[in-house]
């Protein structure tokens, strides 16, 4: 699932090549799934992008005409835009390289300059068009807490602190409590803080917290520093396929290996219907 780095890449990388004269008008929208594009698309034809903003994992495309487009990848979500340059990133496939449309396109938006498709093979991702000015109250934005970023950590220990009794990474994984951490970056936080997924959130201390908060900003930017689950780091520059996470990640799809930090063995346990990577060592119940 494409998390808060992933869609930063994206933002980025899309703004590069879609912005106002670069990537032009929209010309015209396809919509392969109804379920995958809410709202009437003739409102976003004749308009250009002006910018991309990120809240959370959305995107927000906001256009010249005060209409604006939210785009949320879920599980499998991808962006891939066709024009002078090719720009691919979000759920890591083949897509990003394929001939495109396939089966798995669902929306395809035409500009004056090029082609952006949204894939989406579950289906659990959608664009949303809406005013510019209704965006923040929409239902799925309004909800969002604060990112790692813009969190105190008294603030972060307090909203810990109501969900005492609930492993700790099921409630980092709670957008309402922090917004961007998705299951890779909490099994990488947990890790940088030596707490196990398990253990209870009312049993984490004030300044375990902070170092939590802290390890969720620090493996995100780590992951932004690598580009992210990008077609730059889907296709190495050999033509060989690589795997983004092990640019950055610490334990997650690392179990069987060594901990780097202690030499004992990542185990990957269930949690919350998760696939949960922690070290049994020097990670603390
Ligand atoms: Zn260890």
């Amino acid at each position: 699932m494409p998390e808060l780095p992933e869609v930063e890449t994206i933002r980025r990388g899309l703004s590069d090549c879609i912005i106002k004269e670069k990537g032009g008008k929209v010309l015209t929208v396809k919509i392969y799934s109804g379920k995958s594009f809410i709202g009437e698309p003739s409102r976003i034809m004749g308009a250009e992008v002006i910018e991309i903003r990120r809240r959370g994992k959305a995107l927000i495309f906001d256009l010249s005409n005060r209409v604006s487009v939210i785009c949320h990848l879920r599980m499998t979500g991808q962006l891939v835009w066709v024009g002078k340059e090719r720009f691919a990133g979000g759920h890591p496939s083949d897509n990003f390289i394929a001939d495109l449309p396939n089966g798995q396109t669902r929306v395809i938006i035409k500009f004056q300059n090029g082609t952006l498709f949204f894939n989406d093979q579950r289906k659990f991702g959608f664009m949303k068009v809406l005013p510019t000015n209704r965006v923040e109250d929409d239902d799925f934005i309004a909800r969002l807490a604060k990112e790692p970023w813009q969190m105190k950590p008294e603030e972060f220990y307090r909203k810990l602190q109501r969900h005492k009794n609930a492993p700790i990474k099921m409630v980092i994984l709670d957008q309402t409590v922090v917004a961007g951490l998705g299951n890779i970056y909490a099994d990488e936080a947990l890790y940088y803080a030596k707490i196990k997924p398990k253990r209870k959130a009312g049993l984490v201390s004030e300044s375990e917290a902070a170092k939590l908060l802290e390890g969720a900003r620090v493996v995100m930017e780590r992951s932004l520093e690598a580009g992210g689950s990008t077609i730059r780091n889907y296709v190495k520059s050999d033509g060989t396929k690589g795997d983004y996470l092990e640019l950055f990640a610490e334990v997650f799809n690392r179990e069987g290996q060594k901990c780097r930090r202690c030499g004992a063995e990542i185990v990957k346990v269930k949690l919350g219907g998760r696939g949960t990577h922690y070290c049994p060592e020097c990670q603390k119940e």
